[in-house]
């Protein structure tokens, strides 16, 4: 604090009536100015309280100074007296402006030790997502096919009808191509349609390089059924195709065989039954043991100890005369696997929709 009683009183009430004394005076005040600015710790808030007792301007001690010495004083003393408050006030100013920096920089300290990383608080947990059990099965199909030589292709869910049918052997009057079945792109040239399969893919493919083929195609497949326990309008497959000079049927029932041990467990047997595709001759229905009760019927194969797994055949040699292939050298087979359907089948899920319906309470079953 400044010394207010000396302050507060006139020069005549301090009996300072020569220069000496004036001097004398302020020689005291600076000396108790320099002793607080000493003393003064470098917090902000007492710094600003500080700076108002000192230089404020309406009650400041060098307002009152000015106040209750220079301006009552003698006309012969008022000389002295101003030019000692001028070198009072040069001094405050500087000193202030020293201290000020001081305070300063204890400010940003302080700031920055506030802001600094604690690295001994626990972390932000973010929850971790994971892959849905769609996409996780179709990982699993994919390592399948990968290990015994097939590369994996994809391609576009828009097709025309060329790719989708006519290439692959579905002509006009096939039911597949009936409007109740199939999505088509309204107001299009070509008449593009979702594609209803991935086997376009196989087309794509086999115009693009020449043989030998082992492709899988991954993807998003769509048709116009009403949605219920098992159907929906979207549905994911995964399509297969080898071809190559002396592919044959052996090769296929082996290559099935193989896919159902990996998937459904090292017991699992596979039988064919007859079927009919328009690009597979011949065409067969692949079913594999039941992998719940191995074989001794249950709920899940419906007591029949079989359960059905997917579609294939042998490569329709029609199939290779719009590709350019040489149908007299190659032979091969193809296969259509519902992902959505296996993944039903090896983890116990009944109901098609709440693979989409992004329940994390279903969704939290397959981390
Ligand atoms: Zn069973």
């Amino acid at each position: 604090m400044p010394e207010k009683s000396i302050i507060e009183q006139t020069l005549l009430d301090l009996g300072a009536t020569t220069p000496d004394k004036v001097a004398s005076l302020f020689a005291d005040v600076r000396q108790r100015f320099d002793e607080q600015v000493a003393r003064h710790s470098n917090d902000p808030e007492t710094w600003r309280v500080f700076l108002v007792q000192w230089t404020g301007r309406k009650s400041g001690a060098l307002t009152q100074i000015t106040d209750n010495w220079l301006k009552p004083a003698s006309p012969e003393l008022k000389k002295v007296v101003g030019a000692e408050l001028n070198k009072l006030k040069a001094h405050v100013e500087a000193s202030l402006e020293e201290k000020r920096k001081e305070v300063e920089a204890q400010a940003e300290q302080s700031s920055a030790a506030r802001d600094a990383i604690d690295l001994s608080l626990p972390g932000v947990e973010r929850a971790l997502g994971t892959r849905h059990l769609i996409r996780q099965t179709f990982e699993e199909l994919q390592r399948i096919f990968l290990s015994i030589g097939f590369s994996v292709v994809e391609g576009p869910e828009i097709e025309t009808p060329y790719y989708n049918f006519e290439a692959l052997n579905i002509p006009e009057y096939h039911p597949a191509r009936d409007n109740m079945d199939t999505f088509y792109i309204e107001g299009a040239r070509q008449g593009h349609l979702l594609r209803t399969h991935t086997s376009p893919m196989q087309i794509r493919t086999m115009e693009k390089q020449p043989p030998p083929v082992r492709i899988v195609v991954p993807g998003k497949v769509y048709r116009r059924d009403n949605p219920d326990a098992t159907h929906g309008y979207m549905f994911h497959q995964i399509e297969g195709l080898a071809v190559d000079t002396d592919i044959t049927f052996c090769d296929f029932k082996g290559t099935v065989d193989y896919f159902a041990r990996e998937f459904l467990g090292p017991k699992t047997k596979t039988r064919l039954r007859p079927s009919y595709f328009p690009f597979t001759e011949p065409s067969a229905e692949v079913d594999a043991t039941c992998h719940v009760c191995g074989g001794s019927g249950c709920r899940v194969c419906k007591q029949s100890g079989w359960i059905e797994l997917f579609g294939a055949g042998m490569v329709d040699p029609a199939v290779y005369g719009f590709v350019k292939y040489d149908a007299e050298r190659l032979s091969g087979f193809a296969f259509g696997m519902g992902v959505d359907r296996l993944a039903m089948l090896k983890y116990g899920v009944t109901e098609l929709p709440v693979l989409f319906q992004n329940d994390v309470r279903f969704l939290r079953q397959f981390p």
